[in-house]
């Protein structure tokens, strides 16, 4: 195109190559991804996010319509055998996960390029999403969700998992508006106190005050993460947050952290009662669901979806 190089020369900015003539009633040639084993096709959509290994795509299996939320892991980001292992780690784990409120894991396969992760797809993707759309949410909706999350997590527990890094980032959501628990990036099987290691792995977002010291991770410190959790949702900003991360953590081994006065007094009561410092004085899973929080109030059985963006009205 000559004109192009004349205007440059005129204005001296370079204008980029112009894209392939397609108009906007032509749609792009859709992306087909091949498992060669399976013999299976998907048609690759939307990008649904990124990870710290992964990509995350919408993909719709040719033959059968079917959606998936599928994490693409580049063979380059697991070429040290380090990095393999946390993988295959993460997909042998999910593979036995089946509950309601876990996200679930459907097949994986490998080509030259790519590891595939296909996992149920969550629509109305997480959380954290949520949170950034609402940035409190409701005593109700708080209760609505959490029941659901303690429900997968009691799961967990109970087959000897830890999931060690629970966020609202790993709080899926379905198309129904069910609360799904997810990414087990992280995850790992309950040791003794001995066996554990003391190592941080990753950067998990809500640290425990023990695994900060270095005593090893248990089930506990997943209900101190939980605990982070209902203060963000319900305040707005996490309860250990500064301009650096040693005070953070500084902050997390003193447990030095304010409660708005805005809170309900049984919402007060209740993320006292799980940030306690001794793993062995925190509530319990089954105590968070018959403290007076839950009692004592309200929980929906259903959220509208209009809820990821604007309070809800609710009827008692
Ligand atoms: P990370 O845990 O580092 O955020 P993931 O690979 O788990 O990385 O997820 C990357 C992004 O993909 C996330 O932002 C999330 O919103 C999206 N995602 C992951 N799994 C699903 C799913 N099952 N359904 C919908 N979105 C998902």
């Amino acid at each position: 195109n000559p004109d192009l190089f004349k205007a440059s020369d005129r204005t001296q900015t370079i204008q980029p190559p112009p894209k392939p003539n397609r108009s906007k009633s032509e749609p792009t040639k859709p992306e087909v991804v091949v498992d060669v084993e399976g013999k299976r096709c998907y048609y690759k959509g939307k990008i649904l996010g990124k990870g710290g290994f992964a990509r995350c795509y919408e993909m719709t299996d040719v033959a059968s319509e079917k959606m998936y939320a599928v994490k693409v892991i580049p063979q380059s980001r697991v070429s040290k055998p380090h990095q393999r292992e946390k993988i295959i780690n993460e997909i042998e784990l999910h593979k036995t996960l089946q509950h309601k409120h876990v996200v679930k894991f459907s097949h994986h396969f490998e080509d030259g390029e790519n590891i595939y992760i296909f996992l149920e797809l969550c629509s109305r993707k997480s959380l954290a999403h949520i949170w950034k759309a609402r940035h409190t949410l409701t005593d109700p909706e708080v209760r609505y969700y959490l029941k659901q999350i303690i429900s997968g997590l009691k799961y967990l527990h109970n087959k000897g998992i830890l999931h060690r890094d629970l966020k609202l980032g790993n709080f899926f959501v379905s198309e129904g508006m069910e609360l799904r628990l997810g990414d087990f990036g992280l995850a790992a099987k309950l040791e003794t106190v001995e066996q554990r290691k003391k190592t941080i792995c990753g950067t998990p977002n809500y640290l425990a005050p023990e695994v900060l010291n270095r005593q090893g991770h248990g089930t506990e410190s997943d209900v101190w993460s939980l605990g982070c959790v209902i203060y963000t949702l319900l305040c707005g900003n996490p309860p250990f947050e500064t301009l650096d991360l040693k005070e953070t953590y500084k902050c997390i081994k003193e447990v030095k952290y304010t409660l708005p006065p805005t809170l309900s007094p049984s919402a007060q009561k209740l993320i006292s009662a799980i940030l306690q410092k001794n793993p062995a004085d925190r509530l319990t899973l089954d105590q968070i669901l018959t403290h007076e929080y839950f009692t004592k109030g309200y929980t929906p059985d259903k959220l509208p979806p209009s809820s990821c963006v604007m309070v809800p009205e609710l009827n008692p």
